[in-house]
Order: structure tokens, then sequence, then C-alpha cells
């Protein structure tokens, strides 16, 4: 564990475990010298412990590339909670987390993420005020969505064979969640054609029924015809030899860690699929929670998300110019905003 910590520079790993409500808690601080470390927490039902400390490490590390990249002030940090086979009381497992973020005194700020809702974030804040994404402050999903909706706009600007209107490009969407589901409301808005898929067969009815989108079954998703892949399901789902099966111009979706390795980033990029790094597309979640846990206002919020689209143009016209790799040039980006050049240039 050690030495994940310092292949990825991690500063901090927090274990906690409740005997009376089965709580067993991992919180990673990636880096807080941004500001703290903001990261949701995730219920996830992991194989082993060892699995759970290192979701929470590589979680935290995306989280630190995506606060940098946004430009928010913040750290990066995660929470996985291991799913207990049942869960008897909740709001007893909630407060027991709760007392966990407290006991980081705010060097660690949580929110929502996959497995957790609105209701668990307010069980927490009512042990600690170190929470975002309670029914105050909302679900940060419409957010990641609008992001990963202007990301998808600066794709269409960039790529040659497309032209920049999304009204009738083909843009199929893995995962009808809390994300994909917006997101395809406003692409429907927009005059795209969609094309969807899920696990869970009522979310694709709902998506073929409101928006008139076509569906096709999970195993076929990737490899289909369409203008915009937009991954917004789990991660890991770009490996160097599916990256073959695709038959998109670009891939531009919310879910974390979507390249399965860095290599999968370098395939992308033979092939000639202009990829949209996942930690800026979908930073619309993290800019909400960062924002209105200061109390900034919603037109700031969303100011800030359309600059999501603003900074991928950028790393869009550098990867035109130099000719390097996408996802090369936007780990660069974040490593020297973190970091700073000189750092980086001695440990290379
Ligand atoms: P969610 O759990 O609400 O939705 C995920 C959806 O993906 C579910 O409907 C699930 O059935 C579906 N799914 C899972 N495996 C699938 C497969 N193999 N094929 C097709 N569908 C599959 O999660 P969400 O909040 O919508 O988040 C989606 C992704 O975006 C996650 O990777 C999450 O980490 C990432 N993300 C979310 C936010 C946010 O604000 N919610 C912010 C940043 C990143």
């Amino acid at each position: 564990m050690f030495a994940e910590m310092k292949n990825t520079r991690t500063s901090e790993l927090h274990l906690w475990s409740d005997e009376d409500t089965g709580l067993q808690a991992v919180i990673a601080i990636h880096d807080a010298n941004r500001g703290p470390a903001l990261g949701g927490c995730r219920l996830f039902s992991y194989k082993s412990s060892d699995d759970a400390i290192r979701d929470a490490i590589r979680l935290a590390q995306g989280m630190s590339y995506k606060a940098a990249l946004a430009g928010v002030e913040q750290g990066g940090g995660k929470a996985v909670i291991m799913a207990p086979r049942e869960i008897h009381n909740r709001e007893a497992l909630f407060k027991a987390f709760g007392r966990f973020v407290h006991s980081l005194g705010g060097r660690y700020i949580t929110a929502m993420d996959v497995g957790t809702q609105t209701q668990d974030m307010d069980t927490i804040a009512s042990i600690t005020p170190h929470v975002s994404c309670t029914s105050q402050t909302g679900d940060p999903a419409p957010y990641t969505a609008l992001g990963v909706f202007n990301s998808i706009k600066a794709a269409l600007d960039a790529s040659p064979d497309l032209s920049g209107d999304i009204t009738n490009k083909r843009i199929a969407v893995q995962g009808l969640g809390n994300v994909g589901f917006a997101l395809c409301e406003m692409l429907s808005n927009a005059g795209a054609e969609l094309i969807v898929s899920d696990i869970d067969p009522a979310k694709v009815v709902q998506c073929e029924e409101l928006f008139s989108a076509r569906s096709v079954p999970p195993s076929t998703i990737l490899s289909v015809e369409c203008d915009i892949f937009s991954p917004c399901g789990m991660g890991g789902i770009l490996q160097t030899d599916t990256v073959k099966e695709l038959h998109c111009n670009a891939i531009v979706g919310s879910a974390n860690n979507q390249l399965a390795t860095p290599e999968a980033g370098l395939a992308l990029h033979r092939q000639g699929i202009l990829y949209a790094p996942d930690f800026l597309v979908n930073a619309g979640g993290l800019i909400h929670a960062s924002l209105s846990h200061r109390g900034r206002p919603a037109q700031e919020i969303n100011e800030r998300i359309h600059d999501i689209g603003a900074t991928l143009a950028k790393i869009f016209q550098r990867h035109r110019t130099s000719g390097e790799p996408v996802s090369l040039i936007a780990d660069r980006m974040a490593e020297n905003s973190l970091y700073g050049p000189e750092l980086l240039q001695r440990s290379a």
C-alpha cells in the first residue's frame, strides 16, 4: 500500500472500523495543497479490503487532477465504504461514517458518489459540517451532465469529420443513471439522435419513450456506429483490445477512469479517435459540490461549468498543433498545476 501511495503521490490513507454498525471505510487524501480534499463517498461491494483501498487511492488521485484542471481550489480525496452484505440501519451506518469524516478536522470534505444519495449526505451533515451534496445543495449529477454536454459541443467543434452542431448527430450513451439520463434529456432537446444502453431494462424503455432513443444490448454499445460515444456507466471500459471495436469519431463521457490503462489512451490516438479526458469532462459535479459548499451563487457555478468546454478546446488545439495524444496533454496540464514543472522534471 505504501508503494501504491508513493506511485500515485497520495499523502494520507485513513481506515475506520465501527463494530456497532459494521462500517468499514477508507478515506484517501491524495493532495491537500490546493485546499481541503473534496471527493465523493462510494458505497460498493468490494471483493477485498485491498481492492477498496486501491480504489480509494486511484479515485482520490483522479479528484486532484480534476480539481487542478477545472481550476477549483480543492485537493483530491475520496472515501469508500465496503458495502456490508445487508444494511440493517443505513442512518446509523452514515452517522458512523460522519464521525470518521469529522475526525479528520475538515481536511476531507465528503459528497455523493456511486451508491450514495442526498439523504445519506443529510445524515452525515447531522454529525459534521464537512459534507456537500446534501438536500440543501442538491444532487451533482445534472451539473456533471451539463459539463459532458458542453464537452460534446467542444469535441464536435474540434473534430475534422463533424460539423459543430449537435442536431442529428448520432450519440451513443452507455449507462442511463443519474448522469446518463440527464445528458440524454439535454441531447434530445438539442436534436441529437440517441442510441442508448443500460443493464437495467426499465431505464432503457424510459429513454426510448421519452427521447425516441434507439436501444442496443449492453454487449454491443461499444461497437455501435456513431459520431460520439459517451460512456456514463462504470470505469475501465476502454482497453487496448476493446478500442479496436469502436466506430466513433470521439469519446466524451462522465464515467471515471474510462481508460483501463494509459496504453488505451495511446491506442485511441493511433486509431484517430478524439478522446476527451474523463477527469475534465465530468468536473461539473465537483465544481457544483465545491462552490455550493462555499455558498457561491448558481450563476457562478454555471459559468465555471461552461469553462470546461473552453479548457477542452484548448487541449484539442494543443493536440492538433503538437500531434501528441490528448490523454498525455491533459495529464501533463493537471500535473503541472499540481506539482509545478520543476518537480515534474526532477522526477522524470
Ligand atoms: P449511476 O449509478 O446513477 O448510473 C450508472 C448507470 O450505469 C446505471 O444505470 C447502471 O445500470 C449502468 N451500467 C452499469 N454497468 C453498465 C454496463 N455494462 N452497460 C450499460 N450500463 C451500465 O451513476 P451516475 O451518478 O450516473 O454516474 C455515472 C458515471 O459517472 C460513474 O462512473 C461515476 O463515477 C461518474 N461520475 C458521476 C458524477 C456525478 O455527479 N454523479 C460525477 C463525476 C463522475
